[in-house]
């Protein structure tokens, strides 16, 4: 018998059942609702009046990130991997698939498990969408274009990806779950949705994490050295947590199946990106040098026209203050 953590309760699967017929609200199940973005969905929905069904695996997320939700009545955690059969009793309306590994830090270090959850885990959610006869929308990436040849990127522009470099694990894993979920909506007419999304920061992104932004403001605060790979002059665009998360929100809402690109324009080489931490900080980090990795891309930058014309929206955070508001998260960690 599976276990299923409920509003600070242990529910089985039967107890929750019998508490959801009785609800009126839209249910939606979140997968990878334990990390960054995932966390920040569930705050959105709860927030939103949703029955909201958390589901990770904790392999990169944390339980942290929901525990302040684990109060609310139409919020449940199930702890579980979507690679393997995925069970949810009662309705769905929405799905929204968040599991993977996002940081090349971690999608190095599993690269098994974010090929599978692209993949396999993609596969059982867009089943149990057409089970339940619920819309779902992925989470694509940036990574889908690689190492860009143009910029700024549109949706229409295919990619330089190298399958078998280092990041192709996340890479492929994404462009095959686009393609199985646009395969599932033709083949089966279910209601799809794709974001590509694009760098995006804010507070909950995790200390380790690896990514040039956390551990920029890190090395920061502590007055250690800054690491940049390579010659710093790789530009990256960031958007900040809650542009992003509006931004899939309208996504979601509106009746379009194609990829859309969710991010902020504002491109920066991430020497300027250092340089802007150190400033905000008032640190007395050093910047050093250290060799670039393998196939990392050297240019990022989303053109959000669809995405403005298609959801009215554009994003409100600039970069001063997206920054200040995370350097104030990590300090208080
Ligand atoms: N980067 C860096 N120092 C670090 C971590 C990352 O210079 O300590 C660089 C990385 O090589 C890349 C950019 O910052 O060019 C953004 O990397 P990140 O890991 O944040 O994500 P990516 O956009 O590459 O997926």
């Amino acid at each position: 018998m599976k276990y299923y953590l409920s509003s600070s309760k242990i529910l089985n699967p039967f107890q929750i059942h019998d508490q959801v017929q009785s609800s009126v609200r839209k249910r939606i199940l979140i997968t990878g609702a334990a990390g960054f973005l995932g966390s920040h969905l569930c705050d959105r929905f709860i927030e939103e009046g949703y029955h909201v069904i958390a589901m990770d695996n904790l392999i990169t997320g944390s339980l942290h990130n929901i525990e302040h939700l684990l109060k609310f009545e139409n919020f449940e955690f199930h702890h579980h991997d979507v690679t393997t059969f995925v069970h949810v009793p009662g309705e769905l309306d929405y799905i929204l698939h968040f599991a993977s590994p996002a940081s090349p830090i971690d999608y190095l270090r599993m690269p098994i498990q974010t090929l599978k959850v692209g993949s396999l885990g993609t596969h059982n959610l867009l089943g149990l969408a057409k089970d339940k006869k619920a819309r779902i929308l992925v989470a694509s990436t940036s990574e889908v274009y690689g190492d860009p040849l143009v910029s700024p990127q549109s949706e229409d522009y295919w990619g330089n990806v190298n399958p078998v470099g280092p990041r192709g694990v996340y890479d492929e894993a994404k462009r095959f779950q686009e393609a199985m979920t646009m395969a599932y909506h033709h083949a089966h007419e279910l209601d799809t949705r794709i974001v590509r999304i694009f760098n995006t920061y804010g507070h909950r992104m995790r200390r380790e994490d690896g990514r040039a932004l956390p551990t920029f403001v890190e090395q920061a605060l502590r007055g250690e050295d800054i690491t940049i790979y390579g010659d710093g002059m790789q530009t990256r665009s960031f958007c900040y947590i809650s542009d992003q998360v509006e931004g899939i929100f309208r996504l979601l809402h509106v009746d379009y199946h194609l990829p859309v690109n969710i991010g902020n324009p504002d491109e920066i080489t991430i020497l300027e990106l250092a340089k802007d931490i150190i400033r905000l900080t008032n640190s007395t980090s050093k910047i050093v040098f250290r060799e670039l990795p393998m196939d990392d891309p050297k240019q990022r930058r989303p053109d959000i026209t669809l995405a403005q014309t298609l959801l009215s929206w554009t994003p409100k955070v600039n970069r001063e203050e997206g920054l200040l508001k995370t350097i104030e998260y990590f300090k208080n960690l």
